[in-house]
């Protein structure tokens, strides 16, 4: 008797939207899997759980601790290629990636965004951006390094400049960036340092274009926001534009030129974008244009996810948030909608539940709303912390970063630095 070709189920990205699609297809096919094939196709090892990644970057959190390797997240029956994606040709269904060529009946597109930089000269070269544990390792052996050189600079100015920090960008990211590096700063390195170092030398800016700080957030919680980063030692910059960075500068729209060693560049975001041919349709920004179905236009097996995606509603007529919670809900409904396809059954329309938003605001102060009720201060914290512990993906996980917050809590962070 001859064998029914399988039915060829392609993801792009192990984020948490192709995390999230392969764990629903998972549920539906788990009596069936011999008639599918599913195979991921993304660059890196592990899943990571962006929400927590500002702690690594201020060595609150170790980097294994928000991370999931994808072998520990995938059945055996699923194939990996740690490859990065090229090209789609959504004619012939081929996906062509650096290494080899992959055909698919069903394709996932679920590959995330970058940084965008808007073209501010020398941001792109001067910046650390924020996206990567690469990127978190990198800013945290940068600020531990340059602590280390200013105890080496006895003119007092020298070493003013040399411990001055900028963060571009006062959304959610850039505020829990500077609340996070003014604890590591003042509350972990200047005690180890205070022989060289006085609080006063440091100096940590934010700057955002903005007239408040995060400007998606409730209106009456933004102002709590700004007074607890002036608590924390952070100077804000508001209705402020960047014009270039350097090395060791920023210069901003009045032409002002401020010190910097440190440039945390968090003030936008771009897709990663996969060239196709031919085009999918695509907006302005480069995420491409998906029906209610998740559906790209004109090639109904291709689902497109996550921040990779723009889907139109009458509230989002920009496109839904870029945000994690948006990414999950979708991989529920593209699971559904590949299976209904397959079985010529009808697809579920996508329809965002907006479950809230949370910033940290460092230890013991978190903000945001829940349900639409805007929480603060301490309670806040506590939700913010079990919300997004419950969101990791195991148990082991949690565990650890329970215990590293737990020790946070009476010692200092860990400043060690390997490279
Ligand atoms: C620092 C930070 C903090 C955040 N905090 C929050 C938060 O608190 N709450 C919230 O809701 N959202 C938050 N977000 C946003 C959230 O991380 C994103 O919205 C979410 O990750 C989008 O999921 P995704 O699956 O589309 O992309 P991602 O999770 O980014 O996954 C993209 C995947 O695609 C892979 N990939 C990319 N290009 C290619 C290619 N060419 N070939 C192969 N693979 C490729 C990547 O390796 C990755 O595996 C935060 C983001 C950052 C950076």
């Amino acid at each position: 008797m001859q064998k029914t070709p399988k039915i060829n189920i392609v993801i792009i990205g192990a984020g948490f939207a192709g995390i999230s699609t392969y764990q629903n297809l998972c549920k539906h096919i788990k009596d069936d899997t011999e008639r599918y094939s599913i195979t991921f196709i993304t660059k890196n090892n592990h899943f990571l759980f962006t929400p927590l990644l500002h702690e690594v970057a201020t060595g609150a959190l170790n980097y294994s601790h928000v991370t999931e390797p994808l072998r520990k997240l995938i059945a055996p029956h699923t194939d990996i290629y740690l490859n990065t994606v090229t090209k789609i040709n959504p004619v012939e269904k081929i996906v062509s990636t650096d290494k080899r060529d992959f055909s698919y009946d069903y394709l996932i597109i679920a590959a995330g965004a970058t940084t965008q930089f808007f073209n501010t000269p020398g941001a792109k070269e001067h910046t650390y951006t924020l996206k990567t544990v690469d990127d978190a390792e990198l800013l945290r052996n940068k600020i531990i390094k340059t602590f280390e050189s200013a105890t080496r600079l006895h003119d007092e100015k020298e070493r003013r400049e040399k411990l001055s920090f900028t963060i571009v960008g006062g959304g959610a990211t850039g505020v829990e960036v500077a609340a996070e590096m003014a604890e590591f700063m003042y509350g972990t390195l200047q005690k180890y340092y205070q022989k060289y170092i006085s609080r006063e030398d440091i100096c940590i800016t934010l700057i955002t274009h903005g007239s408040q700080v995060l400007e998606q957030f409730k209106e009456s919680l933004r102002p709590q926001a700004l007074k607890t980063l002036h608590r924390h030692g952070v100077r804000t910059l508001l209705n402020t534009k960047v014009e270039e960075v350097t090395a060791d500068s920023v210069t901003i729209h009045d032409g002002e030129i401020l010190p910097s060693s440190i440039t945390v560049w968090a003030a936008g975001v771009t897709p990663n974008q996969i060239p196709s041919q031919p085009e999918l349709t695509m907006e302005k920004s480069g995420r491409i244009i998906v029906n209610e179905y998740l559906q790209a236009e004109t090639y109904p097996d291709i689902f497109v996810l996550g921040d990779t995606a723009s889907m139109i509603t009458p509230e989002h007529p920009h496109g839904l948030p870029m945000l994690a919670q948006v990414a999950t809900q979708q991989g529920k409904v593209a699971a559904h909608n590949i299976m209904a396809s397959i079985h010529q059954k009808s697809l579920k329309k996508f329809s965002f539940n907006h479950k809230g938003e949370l910033v940290s605001l460092g230890q013991w102060n978190a903000l945001g709303s829940i349900s639409g009720i805007g929480i603060r201060g301490l309670f806040a914290w506590f939700v913010w912390r079990t919300v997004y512990l419950m969101n990791f993906s195991s148990w082991r996980k949690r565990i650890k970063i329970a215990i590293d917050w737990t020790i946070n809590i009476f010692t200092e962070r860990d400043i060690t630095t390997l490279k």
